[in-house]
């Protein structure tokens, strides 16, 4: 079962991402945690100092890198996982590069097309939660205006994900307000229901 955690910056996906993990080897079932962009691989390591502001990527260079770190990740992790019957839990996936790739590079389209080919998880997990809320729980204190211009990019990034839950099938969107004992829950049980 090849499992996808989705949202926005603190909308608590990574906390949740762990705790299945956890959960799943607690009741004795093989569980791989990974995450995008990789830890390991080069090319994840090219992202993550774009990122830093180490050095400039092109839009566009970005998403393909993002793609390309995709492709590496699925042939040496995620598709050798699963074929030893691993649960493979991957913290953001491609929805990611679509939602947030469409506000540098204003084609949707294009990212779409970019991930066609990729593998699609059974489940997808979809943090929904306020932007104002993940600003304060990841503690961005900037200036106002900041603050103001990293929400309205959030509430952007949000309508994106809304559209490719309506796309996408195998979506549930998680209340990311509740506690996390209950979202733990609540997740545990779509889990459950979907194990052999
Ligand atoms: P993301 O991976 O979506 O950016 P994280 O899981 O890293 O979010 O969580 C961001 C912050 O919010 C962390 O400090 C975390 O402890 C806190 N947090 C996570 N889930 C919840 C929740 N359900 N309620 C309140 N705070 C939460
Ligand atoms: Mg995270």
């Amino acid at each position: 079962m090849f499992i996808a955690f989705e949202g926005l910056d603190g909308s608590g996906s990574s906390t949740q991402s762990r705790l299945l993990a956890e959960k799943l080897k607690k009741n004795g079932h093989a569980a791989l945690l990974t995450k995008e962009p990789t830890g390991d691989n080069p090319i994840g390591k090219l992202i993550r100092e774009v990122l830093q502001h180490k050095w400039e990527a092109s839009p566009e260079g970005l998403q393909l890198l993002f793609c390309a770190d995709r492709a590496e990740h699925l042939k040496n992790e995620i598709e050798p996982a699963l074929k030893n019957d691993q649960v493979v839990i991957t913290d953001r996936y491609l929805f990611s590069t679509i939602a947030y790739g469409a506000l540098a590079v204003n084609d949707i389209k294009w990212l779409e097309n970019l991930n066609q080919h990729f593998l699609l998880p059974d489940i997808t997990f979809l943090f929904k939660l306020d932007p104002k809320i993940c600003i304060e729980r990841i503690q961005g204190r900037g200036s106002e205006f900041e603050l103001f211009e990293k929400q309205e990019k959030l509430e952007k990034i949000w309508e994106n994900y809304e559209k490719i839950a309506s796309d996408y099938s195998n979506f549930h969107i998680i209340d990311a307000t509740k506690s996390i004992e209950e979202i733990a829950e609540g997740i545990w049980s779509v889990v459950e229901d979907n194990l052999t």
